[in-house]
């Protein structure tokens, strides 16, 4: 007798094991098994706890690329976002074969109009410079991008011109995956997350358990990052080869395990 209490015990011990599992694959559908990752892919996770798990080459540094936009969110973003900045973008080799057009922060940000970027942050430079002057206005351009520049830019010297490097143009500006998620995960980019979470969301979006999914593509001389996020979780993947916006998102969501409808 004892020993069938002590076996019905155990196997509703199992039943509840299994149950709270079953709960966990429900919840995080994505990450209860390992990603599968082709050659040279670095793929990290950020969970609403805040908790970093990475897999593949997450440590090799690689350019920002298209993604330096998010840095220049996290500079100004809120600035121009409140001042409602716009460019007109006649620049064919921004956007061939005459430009994006007329574009706003979101749209620019959405399209990728290094154009608009650049112009928004040489006229903010000039307005930095004219309202604190340069002295300060480099320390806070280094406190922002501090990360990204490493020891490609000297600890002093003059305020730079903002080049189309300081878009991701070049390897100015660089990170390995890692590092870039910790940026990412710090609670100062918070904001940036935000907005680009409202400047993506209905675009390039899928809805899974009702929660919608955003994208951010980023296309660099040495491949393709893709970060994504929920609104409670992030993730972050680069690619070691230049992909399309579209084939980098279908990518990202088959690592996430969200691409079969
Ligand atoms: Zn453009």
């Amino acid at each position: 007798m004892g020993h069938g209490t002590s076996l019905s015990l155990s196997m509703s011990r199992l039943r509840a094991a299994a149950i709270l599992l079953l709960g966990l694959l429900v919840v995080h559908p994505a990450w209860a098994q390992t990603p599968q990752l082709k050659p040279g892919e670095g793929f990290l996770t950020l969970d609403g706890d805040n908790k970093v798990h990475g897999w593949g080459d997450v440590k090799t540094e690689r350019p920002l690329g298209e993604m330096a936009k998010l840095v220049w969110l996290k500079m100004a973003g809120a600035d121009w976002a409140s001042l409602d900045v716009y460019w007109d973008c006649r620049n064919p080799a921004c956007q061939p074969p005459k430009g994006h057009g007329k574009v706003n922060l979101k749209k620019a940000f959405r399209e990728d109009c290094d154009d608009a970027f650049l112009y928004w942050a040489n006229w903010e430079r000039k307005d930095w410079v004219e309202q604190q002057g340069e002295g300060i206005t480099r320390m806070q351009l280094m406190t922002v991008f501090g990360p990204f520049v490493g020891n490609r830019l000297p600890k002093d010297g003059p305020l730079p011109e903002f080049t189309p490097e300081w878009m991701g143009r070049s390897d100015l500006l660089q990170a390995s995956p890692e590092a870039f998620m910790a940026w990412i995960a710090d609670p100062g980019t918070h904001g940036v997350l935000t907005q680009a979470r409202e400047f993506l969301t209905g675009f390039f979006t899928v809805t899974f358990d009702r929660k919608k999914w955003w994208f951010k593509p980023g296309v660099c001389s040495q491949g393709t990052w893709v970060l994504a996020g929920n609104g409670s979780s992030h993730a972050l993947l680069f690619i070691p080869m230049p992909e399309t916006s579209k084939d980098a998102i279908e990518r990202m969501k088959a690592v996430l395990g969200i691409g079969a409808k």
